[in-house]
């Protein structure tokens, strides 16, 4: 899975400052300012309609920023010199002419840049699709789509990475398979970011996070940072009185739900307060367990107010 080439000694930081898309009235991306740092892979998460797509295309020259700005290494894209050889790009909606193979497709590619037959070859075989590599991209799967579109990206040996949604289409072999290709680039030293919808997915390829919300930042954190602060306890508790346990435990910032009827799900108290009340109340528990939050929830109450189209979080969980 490695690449042959060496990677220039240059460590590669994407950029954005106070980046800021207008479409009309609507404002896509609201004043975002992050970096991405190499060695690791950032997760760019947000649901659907956060302005991910639209800021990713501004990293890449493809949408002019209404204010701010977006550099890679210390420029803006369009004033790279070899751009295939300095950034691999995977957008959402790839233009690719159908009627040509895929090695054809990819020896069109490599021709702009003066890249060899050999290098086509390797790609080919590092994303699967050597078998396939004479048909007619038209007659391909979406997954397979992804990964002709994940070989474009890496024909050059860029330092830098910029995929978006790269996991949509592939079956769960693609889906591991694009999580350790991900992972080892990284480890190479090169600057990987990668847009998702579904914090599941993230949790298991990103070790860092940038969090978005109707264009703004919501969170810019270590993955681990992330887990800690926004998984809050809840408690399980397990009671023949939950009606009552329940109207004495209802405060301000306590939330009770219950699925069953002698059970309580309980947050914003600890299990001792909620113990201690019981035990005043002369209230006999049968269960009191602290649970974490999963991350998905987390992230669900974090972007709750940002979420514009449907309810994406019930994709995550497929
Ligand atoms: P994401 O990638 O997070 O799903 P997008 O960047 O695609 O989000 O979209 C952000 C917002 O900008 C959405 O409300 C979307 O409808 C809007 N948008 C994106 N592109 C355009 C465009 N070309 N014209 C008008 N609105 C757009």
């Amino acid at each position: 899975m490695r690449l042959p080439r060496k990677l220039p000694s240059l460590r590669c930081v994407i950029e954005a400052v106070g980046l800021t898309k207008r479409y009309g009235e609507k404002v896509a991306v609201d004043g975002l300012s992050f970096e991405v740092q190499p060695g690791i892979v950032t997760g760019f998460l947000g649901p659907n309609g956060a302005g991910k797509s639209t800021t990713m295309r501004m990293l890449l020259g493809l949408d002019r920023p209404t204010a701010g700005s977006a550099s890679i290494n210390g420029r803006p894209y369009e004033r790279l010199r070899a751009p295939l050889c300095e950034v691999g790009a995977l957008l959402e909606a790839r233009a690719i002419h159908t009627g040509r193979s895929a090695r054809n497709h990819l020896l069109a590619l490599a021709a702009t840049h003066g890249i060899g037959r050999r290098r086509v070859d390797e790609v080919l075989d590092l994303v699967g699709l050597t078998q396939v590599a004479g048909k007619r991209v038209g007659g391909f799967s979406l997954g397979m789509g992804q990964r002709l579109g994940i070989a474009s990206a890496l024909l050059g040996d860029p330092h830098t990475l910029i995929l978006d949604e790269p996991v949509n289409g592939l079956d769960p072999e693609g889906i591991l398979w694009i999580r350790t290709l991900l992972r080892s680039l990284a480890a190479e030293g090169r600057t990987i970011f990668v847009s998702s919808h579904l914090m599941s997915e993230m949790s298991l390829t990103a070790s860092h996070l940038i969090v978005v919300g109707q264009g703004r930042l919501i969170a810019d954190a270590s993955m681990s940072e992330f887990t800690a602060s926004a998984g809050r306890t809840v408690v399980r508790v397990r009671t023949d009185e939950a009606p009552r346990l329940r109207d004495l435990l209802a405060a301000d910032g306590v939330s009770v739900t219950s699925t069953e009827r002698d059970l309580l799900t309980v947050s914003g108290l600890s299990s001792a307060e909620i113990g201690k009340v019981a035990a005043e109340a002369r209230i006999a528990l049968v269960e009191l367990t602290p649970q974490q939050a999963s991350l998905e929830e987390a992230f669900m109450e974090l972007t709750r107010d940002a979420v514009e189209f449907g309810t994406p979080m019930e994709e995550a969980a497929l």
